[in-house]
């Protein structure tokens, strides 16, 4: 027996080591003593912004700034293929960057729109592809091919903006309009109009809300930078019309399929947007607004809705379809465009002041048609609009599509996964 006591320590010490390594892990990164690093002074790039001003071009901005034209010229030609620099938008900027520590120009930034920015940055080492015209690669110091050996150049590319993103949830109770609710309550009214667009298949927001009603939404602030920028996706939301109740979920089924689902699953994209002009002009300015003249009635034949709008507004295709008509009506429509969508639905713009399609084109739904008059036998500025199912106009407000497509069984479970958390924010 006491010859095996030597292994008993052995074990011991195997089992505490093991302990240990279980404890701490084995580490196999050095030691380093944060007192002992010195951090390297970082030099601020100097930023130049370049405000656009109205008529202004991208070559007149960039010699005002000081820019050798061998220089603009080829990040001209560097952001030629991803982004056409003489495109740039009035009260938006161009950013220049300088080295901190060099001072040289070395990068321009442009936000081609709330999604995107372009960027152009100088490299060290690209050489020209074999045949690659070198009006492409223009290089910052070189004017000839012999010269363009150890040159930089500059490179062009589309990046997506990542905004921080905060989630809110607002919720009310109508009294007037959601316009009005987002005024009195200082909500983003972007939000507003973004969350009539969930529900364009569904509420038709000119006619279909009621005092009384209510609602409740979650959806994403954007920041850049700690400064809020703009609202993002409508995540969920919950609108109860006349005790009806209409629940909406965002969620992506696949890159090319992702948008606004019921609580089932189900698309809420249908084949017909509920009203002919999109919510926002209601917020054009006008003391009226976008609101329902005039509704679909029997007793008085009026068997269309009219919407008053100002003259000029935007009138959109409530569904994919093809022009069957458009041009003067001599019965009293004035400017008049027939679409027809299917075997079942049509419809009829009427009034219009201007056409924006002819005879035989094929439309998509939301597409622009025309623009809101008051030709024909009108007293005002108003869309005239109708639907016809197999050729008899009946009430567009009590008109029930077939549902949208619902997402498919293996990505049910993700779906119901991932709104758990909205559904019950929006239940409680
Ligand atoms: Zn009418």
């Amino acid at each position: 027996m006491k010859n095996l006591k030597p292994l008993y320590i052995i074990i011991l010490l195997l089992i505490i080591s093991a302990f240990l390594i279980w404890q701490y892990g084995l580490s196999s990164e050095p030691q380093i003593d944060n007192q002992i690093i010195q951090e390297e002074p970082i030099v601020q790039d100097r930023i130049v912004e370049i405000k656009i001003e109205p008529n202004s071009t991208y070559g007149q901005l960039m010699k005002e700034a000081g820019a050798e034209p061998v220089v603009y010229a080829a990040i001209f030609n560097a952001a030629k293929d991803v982004y056409n620099l003489t495109s740039i938008r009035a009260e938006r900027s161009l950013f220049l960057y300088f080295d901190g520590e060099t001072d040289e120009f070395k990068r321009l930034v442009y936000q081609i729109d709330s999604e995107e920015e372009l960027f152009v940055v100088y490299r060290e080492s690209c050489r020209p592809e074999a045949g690659q015209p070198l009006a492409d690669i223009v290089y910052r110091n070189a004017t000839s091919t012999d010269q363009i050996e150890d040159q930089g150049c500059w490179e062009a590319e589309r990046l997506p903006i990542v905004y921080e993103i905060k989630e809110v949830t607002q919720e009310g109770e109508l009294e007037t309009s959601l316009y009005q609710w987002a005024l009195d309550n200082e909500v983003d009214v972007r939000a507003i109009l973004d969350l009539a667009d969930a529900y364009q298949w569904t509420i038709d927001f000119a006619i279909d809300p009621k005092a009384g009603d209510t609602f409740k939404f979650i959806y994403e602030e954007r920041y850049r930078d700690g400064e809020y920028i703009m609202p993002g996706k409508i995540l969920a939301a919950k609108y109860i019309n006349e005790g009806a109740e209409y629940q909406i979920y965002y969620f992506e089924e696949t890159d090319e399929n992702k948008g606004h689902f019921d609580e089932n699953g189900v698309s809420v994209q249908k084949d017909l947007l509920k009203a002919p002009i999109n919510y926002k002009y209601i917020t054009s300015g006008f003391t009226t607004g976008l609101r329902c003249l005039s509704y679909f009635s029997l007793c008085t034949n009026h068997r269309a809705i009219d919407y008053a709008a100002a003259a000029g507004t935007p009138i959109r295709s409530v569904g994919d379809g093809t022009v069957v008509f458009a041009g003067w009506n001599s019965g009293g429509y004035g400017y008049l465009t027939t679409i027809r969508h299917n075997d079942t639905y049509s419809t009829n713009y009427a009034h219009q002041s201007k056409i924006l399609v002819s005879y035989g084109q094929k439309v998509k739904q939301g597409d622009i048609i025309g623009k809101v008059g008051s030709t024909g036998l009108s007293t005002g500025p108003h869309l005239h609009y109708e639907i016809l199912k197999h050729g008899t106009k009946i009430n567009p407000l009590t008109l029930e599509l077939p549902p949208g497509e619902p997402i498919k069984e293996e990505n049910k479970e993700r779906f119901f996964q991932e709104i758990e958390k909205y559904q019950d924010m929006l239940n409680q």
